[in-house]
């Protein structure tokens, strides 16, 4: 929830961070921070109970030009923000990208949006998803269907719904291509503890609400 706080209009999710960590020290957990939970320690620790909220990771595909310096993850764009040009150009079109794409359209920025699928977004909320896509046709200049091949100083270049390759013209991109769960971490301390559950990202890709709830129910199983 770090990358919400450079989005004003996400800002109150990454405020909710703040909040669940207050919650939890007013509980009486003790918090680690800068503390990797590897099997050696926990081993070390010797848990009664486990429960693995690891997360993902940026998915970056092997697209030519991806590890280029003009490219941000749209997860470290809070902390790069500064380096984005004028022209940016928001690699897929999932939930994260969309959001993006319009709050750099609200900075000012010229923004191109490319998505291989038809629909943008399409697993968004019900009611959420028509008040994103207005604000899309605001702000954003949406490319569908647009397959991104390679990444170069000038821009994407794509295929096109017709099979042609046509550039995608920009000086910046912005990568969100979506998460992989950070399954070797799940798999390396599975049995680490009597009672083990894997929950959020970690378990499945998924949202805020899922991985809060699958935390709970974890907690109640204990
Ligand atoms: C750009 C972006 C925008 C998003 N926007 C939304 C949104 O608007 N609404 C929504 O509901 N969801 C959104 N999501 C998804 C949401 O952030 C995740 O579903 C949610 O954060 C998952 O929570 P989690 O606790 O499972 O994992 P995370 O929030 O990823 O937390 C996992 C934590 O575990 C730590 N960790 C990993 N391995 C270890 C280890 N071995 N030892 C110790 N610590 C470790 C990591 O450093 C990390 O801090 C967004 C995701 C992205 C990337």
């Amino acid at each position: 929830m770090k990358s919400e706080q450079a989005t004003p209009f996400k800002r109150e999710m990454y405020e909710l961070g703040k909040t669940y960590e207050r919650l939890a020290r007013q509980a009486g957990v003790e918090i680690r921070l800068n503390t990797e939970v590897t099997p050696a320690y926990a081993a070390k620790e010797n848990p009664q109970a486990l429960i693995i909220a690891a997360g993902s990771r940026p998915l970056v595909p092997p697209i030519k030009g991806l590890d280029g310096d003009n490219v941000i993850i749209v997860n470290q764009y809070y902390k790069e923000k500064a380096k984005v040009g004028n022209h940016v150009i928001v690699f897929g079109g999932g939930l994260a990208g969309c959001e993006c794409a319009i709050h750099l359209g609200q900075e000012g920025k010229e923004v191109e949006l490319i998505e291989m699928r038809p629909a943008l977004a399409p697993d968004a909320n019900i009611r959420h998803r028509p008040l994103l896509l207005a604000q899309i046709e605001k702000y954003v200049h949406v490319h569908t269907q647009y397959k991104g091949l390679e990444v170069t100083p000038e821009g994407v270049l794509c295929q096109d719904p017709q099979g042609q390759r046509i550039l995608v013209p920009g000086d910046t991109v912005i990568c969100a291509l979506g998460q992989r769960s950070r399954t070797d971490v799940v798999e390396a301390l599975r049995d680490s503890a009597p009672f083990v559950r894997v929950i959020g990202d970690a378990a499945k890709v998924s949202t805020i609400t899922n991985a809060v709830y699958w935390g709970y129910w974890a907690a109640l199983d204990i």
